[in-house]
């Protein structure tokens, strides 16, 4: 049996909780010392003992658990990921129509009412990912009602928890028709290779897709693009498509020299016309300045942490230094596509981060588009401290 557990929460976050603020933070508790087991219902009460709303326990590094309903007779069974899992499945339904997009995000997490579960589509198949071990024993039903709203090729999961949010290594398949990969997927009439059983990424980042259609569109034709924190090489594809000259992809991971090679090919692209280094980007800088070379499009989109046997980087430290090195091999009236996903600031901070880098090196610059996720990444009402991702495309004036 569920256990059922009253907890008080604190005067100053009753606002928010009624107000839709889907995350239940341990400050935000009285009672946080109550052993509370992962997956336990919690009911959400003002210190009057006033119903708030029903929550899950769930361990995760962004709080305890999240809330699920505010309506206090609805149970939290089958019949209620059906009504949540439906209603993400009816907002992507433009999504699903495109035919040349058929790699995206159908649940959202938080966005969708569920913190904790994301649901991703490639062609068919679908890719759940759990983020504590409370959401994860919700599994049959969450199964249970995907089933019954989408047409389920095949269905993957990742188990992100038990290990600081780290992936478990682990046969990703449960059930349905077992995935080919690479599976070849389209985004706006290009192809990636993905592959669904192969640790936590499956080769491409779907956040990203109107960043790589615009910089595909209007910043690549004729263009020397450098794609740095490469990873499989998905920016790459996306200028060569748009016409660049030739692209440039850095990554340390040796893996992103085959990865990269197949994503060329499956759009057949020759390989060998573009440059793919297995290179630490910081290493990179140097040899580019060494050797003078200037690309008129550079893009930016490194891991919030990096750490590597010589440096340790931060993105909420480090980007304005990460610019300042950009800018080096940056043309004149050159385009920088700055990209960071790091949750702990806002597009305004981030902002201030490629101010202090051209200011500091005398460059004026004009910020040319900005982008956040997408609309399949959905976000909850008035809380857009839960959309991550920003990215900022600069032109570098001189
Ligand atoms: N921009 C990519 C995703 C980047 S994921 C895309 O949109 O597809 C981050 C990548 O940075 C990983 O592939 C990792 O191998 C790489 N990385 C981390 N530290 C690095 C470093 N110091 N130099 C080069 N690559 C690095």
């Amino acid at each position: 049996m569920r256990q059922l557990v009253e907890v008080k929460v604190k005067p100053k976050s009753v606002k928010n909780i009624m107000n839709g603020y889907p995350l239940l933070a341990k400050e935000a508790v009285e009672n946080s010392g109550v052993t509370m087991d992962e997956g336990s219902i919690l009911r959400l009460v003002d210190s009057s003992g006033r119903y708030l709303a029903t929550a899950y326990y769930g361990l995760q590094n962004k709080g305890i658990g999240w809330v699920l309903t505010r309506k206090e007779q609805e149970k939290i069974d089958t019949t209620f990921f059906v009504k949540k899992i439906s209603a993400a499945v009816a907002r992507r339904k433009n999504l699903y129509e495109t035919e040349d997009t058929t790699a995206f995000r159908v649940f959202n997490g938080e966005g969708d009412g569920i913190g904790g579960l994301i649901i991703d589509y490639y062609d068919g198949f679908y890719v759940v990912n759990w983020y504590s071990e409370g959401m994860y024993s919700f599994r049959e039903a969450v199964y249970q009602a995907l089933g019954e709203v989408a047409e389920v090729r095949g269905l993957y999961e990742k188990l992100r928890f038990n290990t600081n949010g780290q992936y478990v290594e682990q046969d990703d398949y449960v059930s349905g028709e077992h995935g080919e990969f690479p599976l070849i997927v389209s985004e706006n009439g290009m192809k990636y290779a993905v592959d669904l059983n192969d640790g936590a990424m499956t080769g491409i980042f779907l956040d990203q897709r109107n960043v790589r259609k615009a910089l595909r569109d209007k910043y690549s034709e004729g263009k020397t693009v450098l794609n740095t924190f490469s990873y499989t090489g998905a920016f790459s594809v996306a200028a060569a498509f748009g016409g660049a000259v030739q692209t440039t992809s850095v990554d340390v991971a040796k893996r992103s020299l085959p990865k990269t090679i197949e994503q060329f090919a499956v759009n057949e692209i020759d390989h060998e016309a573009q440059d793919i280094k297995v290179m630490d980007v910081f290493d990179y800088f140097r040899y580019a300045a060494r050797h003078d070379l200037k690309f008129d499009v550079v893009v930016l989109d490194p891991p919030s942490f990096a750490r590597t046997k010589k440096i340790s980087f931060s993105t909420a430290k480090d980007y304005p230094k990460l610019l300042k090195d950009t800018l080096k091999i940056t043309s004149d009236g050159g385009v920088i596509i700055a990209s960071t996903n790091n949750a702990s600031f806002n597009m305004k901070k981030f902002k201030t981060f490629i101010d202090k880098a051209f200011t500091e090196t005398n460059t004026s610059y004009k910020i040319l588009e900005e982008h956040q996720l997408p609309e399949d990444f959905t976000v909850p009402d008035n809380y857009p401290e839960f959309n991550y991702l920003k990215v900022v495309f600069i032109k570098v004036m001189k």
